[in-house]
């Protein structure tokens, strides 16, 4: 595929009959893209039933939507979808192809990457539309790599298309413009003779989630920085566990810096930041955090931000709406003990 290749393409996610969420956040990618390039935004569905998805995709501001029924192959068989992912897009032939960086994106799309023989680059978070001297775009896809030490541009050879990435869940905000087409539902193309070949893959059981994304749903996020490491116990507890004690009661939850990660203080899925996850609370309290535009680039979006530091020239100071210059255990302290108060 090369330079006839058109349209930004979104890999429509999904389980249990529904849609991720994620493809509304791809969606305001694909359109950002779309208004500059002037190409068609379209969908890439592949499920064992369509009907549902088919219908929750055409009130989602789609041009084009592209779909394979592949009965009796589950979710996991990813040697059978991927050849079905790789007919589909050598027919719809578009210049680019977004695909959520959970699980699913990140098991098919490698597979349907070798069988175009195209690149694929995992984990943008950010992309930038570009312009090569021939007129041609193309994508510049930012990621943080190298064990997430430095971030880098990615960008495909000059016709070598389609350019596929993978995007970070939570870097675009859902999409919230209007239908491109002025109301009238999009073109829905289902695919009846592509076949999805057998796979080796049987699904025996599925067991329910057991994890959580409390960070990412909840209104109030409370952020531990290192500035743990250095505060005394809090009612017999470990400053980092006062901090989860008091996001609980308050109904939020728990996030926190890359050393604190790193260090296994709390789950990688709770960082927050570039290589982490980017969160947009209503309230985001942070103690005990520099402000490093790395772990920043993650909460920029929360509409109010109030940083504890005691560092008065700590760089958080600069982007937090309420600055709190204090150690954070006397603080901490004074909120436990106006909760217990509180009951
Ligand atoms: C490519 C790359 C990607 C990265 N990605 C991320 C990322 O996704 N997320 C992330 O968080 N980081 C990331 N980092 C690391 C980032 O640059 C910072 O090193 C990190 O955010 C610092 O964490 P911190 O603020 O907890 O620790 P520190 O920088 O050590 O800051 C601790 C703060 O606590 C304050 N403090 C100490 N004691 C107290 C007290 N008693 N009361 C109040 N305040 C106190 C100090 O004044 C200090 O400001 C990345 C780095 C690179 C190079």
């Amino acid at each position: 595929m090369d330079r006839g290749s058109r349209g930004i393409c979104v890999f429509a996610d999904n389980a249990d009959g529904r849609i991720e969420p994620v493809v509304g956040e791809l969606l305001t990618a694909a359109h950002r893209i779309g208004e500059i390039t002037k190409e068609p935004v379209q969908a890439l569905l592949i499920a064992e039933d369509c009907a549902g998805l088919v219908e929750e995709l055409e009130d989602m501001a789609f041009h084009q939507i592209y779909a394979v029924e592949t009965r009796g192959v589950s979710a996991f068989g990813d040697d059978s979808r991927s050849a079905v992912a790789a007919e589909m897009l050598r027919r719809v032939a578009p210049s680019c192809v977004l695909i959520p960086a959970n699980d699913a994106g990140r098991s098919l799309f490698p597979r349907v990457a070798v069988k175009l023989n195209a690149g694929l680059t995992a984990d943008c978070t950010e992309l930038v539309v570009a312009r090569r001297g021939n007129g041609e775009y193309f994508i510049k896809q930012n990621k943080p790599s190298f064990g997430d030490n430095v971030m880098v541009s990615i960008v495909h050879k000059a016709g070598r298309l389609p350019q596929m990435m993978t995007i970070r869940e939570g870097v675009y905000e859902t999409y919230q413009g209007n239908s491109p087409q002025g109301g009238e539902k999009p073109e829905v193309r289902v695919f009846q003779d592509i076949l999805a070949p057998e796979s080796a893959v049987s699904l025996l059981e599925t067991l329910p989630f057991q994890g959580s994304d409390d960070m990412l749903s909840s209104d109030v996020v409370v952020v531990a920085g290192r500035g743990v490491e250095k505060t005394g116990k809090i009612g017999g507890k470990s400053a980092l566990e006062a901090m989860g004690e008091f996001a609980r009661k308050i109904g939020g939850a728990l996030g926190g810096t890359r050393p604190l990660a790193d260090s296994g203080l709390i789950p990688f899925e709770n960082q927050i930041g570039q290589t982490g996850r980017v969160i947009r609370p209503e309230i985001c309290l942070s103690f005990g955090v520099s402000g490093a535009i790395q772990h920043t680039d993650g909460i920029k979006d929360a509409k109010l931000f109030i940083a504890v530091n005691n560092d008065r020239n700590a760089p958080i100071f600069n982007v937090a709406d309420y600055g709190v210059v204090a150690d954070m255990e006397e603080i901490l302290r004074a909120l436990m003990e106006r909760m217990e108060r509180a009951g």
